[in-house]
């Protein structure tokens, strides 16, 4: 197949780009080697192509965030989730402190705020470990196969996160969250310290992009309803304050995360991972998103082109 020689093409042509910079708000990410890239595609019948760096383990971070949401809105239903989050983009960093003006709600799941009611509305509540199970065992299904957590980012992020106990503060003070900001905090950093690659990626987006069918295990991870839910909202606000200019040059629903990781999903055609720790100010991979727009101009992937 040409695909592999295409895709280490594309690095080339990326590679050079060292702008940006590692995350370093959480300590363990400023540790990472900032050289690393990879680039993996599944297509939604279980072909798995790869170039570049694609076996080594980073925290899943933000890309946690679009299969959560998918996890709670298969066990708590469209309407009980929309209750609690809005699907507005904010136009905002990840980690801003905003709710929605009138009902109070976070605007959207891809944001901090947002996520973090999210990541409360699985399993019992009060139960905070239970709750890190089921994220751990519904992440490995996207994945197709076991995670673990990287516990070293873990402690480092806990440490550290003042910025989200402030806003899990805030989701507290109007009932949003029921339970100890603090352990609520913890318990979504577990979520964001997942260990994934690049090729665990490419197969959780696929498996959005396949109907929430993964394409190789072949289980129904989530509804396809779920699965078009999730990527409507990765359209609108998966790329946060720069949403509008991603979905307008490259043209699919993504999402981004602060330690270099980026997806795509192509609804019924492919899932399309990439890695590169050096972040853009909106907290995205340079290369990564370089990347996507090589993959998106050559592979004809806008999805507003007309096929
Ligand atoms: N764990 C990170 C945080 O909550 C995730 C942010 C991100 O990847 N954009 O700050």
């Amino acid at each position: 197949s040409p695909i592999p020689d295409y895709l280490h093409e594309v690095l080339s042509a990326c590679g050079a780009d060292t702008s940006g910079a590692v995350a370093d708000y959480i300590p363990e990410l400023a540790q990472v080697d900032p050289d690393r890239l990879g680039v993996a595609l599944t297509t939604v019948d279980g072909a798995v192509y790869e170039a570049g760096d694609c076996e080594s383990r980073f925290t899943i971070q933000s890309i946690s965030k679009p299969f959560v949401y998918a996890l709670a809105l298969q066990q708590r239903g469209l309407e009980a989730v929309l209750d609690q989050v809005d699907v507005e983009p904010s136009g905002e960093a990840f980690n801003e402190l905003s709710l929605e003006k009138g009902s109070g709600r976070p605007l959207n799941p891809m944001i901090n705020a947002g996520a973090i009611v999210v990541h409360t509305m699985l399993g019992d509540p009060g139960d905070p470990q239970g709750r890190c199970d089921q994220v751990l065992a519904g992440l490995s299904a996207f994945a197709g196969r076991p995670l673990d957590v990287d516990e070293a980012a873990y402690g480092s992020e806990t440490a550290t996160a003042f910025r989200n106990y402030a806003i899990a503060n805030m989701l507290r003070s109007r009932d949003s969250i029921t339970e100890d900001p603090e352990d609520v905090v913890a318990a979504y950093t577990r979520q964001c310290s997942v260990r994934v690659s690049t090729r665990d990626l490419a197969l959780m987006a696929a498996t959005l992009a396949n109907g929430g069918v993964h394409p190789v295990s072949e289980e129904q991870v989530v509804e396809e309803w779920v699965a078009r839910q999730v990527m409507s909202v990765m359209a609108t606000c998966g790329m946060y304050d720069s949403a509008g200019d991603w979905i307008s040059t490259v043209g699919f629903p993504a999402k981004s995360g602060v330690s270099g990781g980026i997806i795509g999903a192509l609804p019924g055609q492919l899932g399309i991972a990439a890695f590169s720790p050096r972040l853009d100010p909106h907290g995205s991979s340079v290369r990564g998103v370089e990347v996507c727009r090589h993959l998106s101009a050559d592979m004809g992937l806008h999805m507003m082109d007309a096929p």
